[in-house]
């Protein structure tokens, strides 16, 4: 059970992905993935071509969903595993988190403007596969484009992370209303690349507990963006917690990701995989 391929996070155009959600399952299919999740930042939409795609691949299919959450200052991502795609508190959730991203990325536009980096919003959104869903990753293929920077992890370090010019706050869900969703809607929520948040180890045990006391099951242990150490230190997160564990390789697309599809390592051995619950 716990040695099968199983790639737990994943984007397609829907959000911030480089390939439709049926070119990603062909690709997790040749790379051996038996269980596949679609897991498109804050929308549903991908889901009905993913599973379609797995089908005829003979891939087993999660529904997932990549939430965005303000955590006071900071950004979450909470993944819902096997969640109900139809359900109404999910699907309207996700609507109004959606909602403020158009809003978000002409500020981005005005904000690069004024440092002289010109019609920002409207390149981003030659990169955009879904006008409900813009995303910093969008301006950041854009602004590599035009040169600005050499690649994407340039520009987020220069112009789109907090303190830098590109940079807009945003007010998110909430973690509460995130796992609500995603219960109400059956799945199992998962603390996304917990290794990537900006936040101290006393800070980031707090978004544990409130995470565990809200009913959150599991976290990703091994993920595209955890290194050795955060894997080791993340399956001791676990094991103290009693969370389930996530194998993901959060892919966006070919030479963009580091990790591919099914390509992350394994799972500590002792630990309970997720999938154990799907
Ligand atoms: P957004 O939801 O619009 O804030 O965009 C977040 C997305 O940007 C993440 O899901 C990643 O795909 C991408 N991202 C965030 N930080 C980085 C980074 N340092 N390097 C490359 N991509 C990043
Ligand atoms: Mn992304
Ligand atoms: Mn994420
Ligand atoms: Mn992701």
């Amino acid at each position: 059970m716990s040695n099968i391929n199983a790639d737990l996070h994943s984007h397609s155009t829907v959000s911030d992905g480089l390939l439709a959600p049926a070119a990603v399952a062909a690709r997790a299919a040749a790379n051996g993935v038996t269980l596949w999740a679609l897991t498109d930042h804050d929308e549903l939409g991908g889901l009905t071509e993913g599973r379609q795609a797995a089908k005829a691949l003979g891939m087993r299919f999660v529904d997932g969903v990549e939430i965005s959450v303000s955590w006071g200052a900071q950004t979450l991502h909470i993944v819902g595993l096997g969640i109900d795609p139809a359900h109404q508190a999910l699907v309207d959730g996700l609507i109004s988190v959606r909602a403020g991203r158009d809003g978000r990325a002409r500020g981005m536009g005005d904000a690069l403007a004024a440092i002289g980096i010109r019609g920002a919003y409207a390149g981003a959104l030659k990169y955009v596969g879904n006008p409900a869903l813009v995303s910093r990753s969008h301006f950041a293929r854009y602004l590599v484009e035009t040169g600005v920077a050499r690649d994407v992890k340039q520009v987020f370090d220069h112009y789109l992370v907090r303190g830098k010019p590109g940079f807009v706050e945003h007010q998110w869900a909430s973690l509460d209303d995130a796992l609500a969703w995603i219960h109400a809607a059956g799945g199992l929520a998962v603390v996304a690349h917990p290794g990537r948040y900006r936040l101290s180890k006393a800070a980031l045990d707090e978004v544990f507990v409130r995470f565990k006391e809200l009913g959150g099951e599991a976290i990703e242990v091994v993920s595209g963006s955890h290194g050795r150490e955060a894997t080791l230190e993340f399956a001791r997160v676990a094991r103290r917690y009693g969370f389930l564990a996530s194998r993901a390789s959060d892919f966006h697309g070919p030479r963009e990701s580091a990790v591919d599809l099914g390509r992350a390592d394994a799972l500590p051995a002792d630990l309970i995989p997720v999938w154990s619950r799907l």
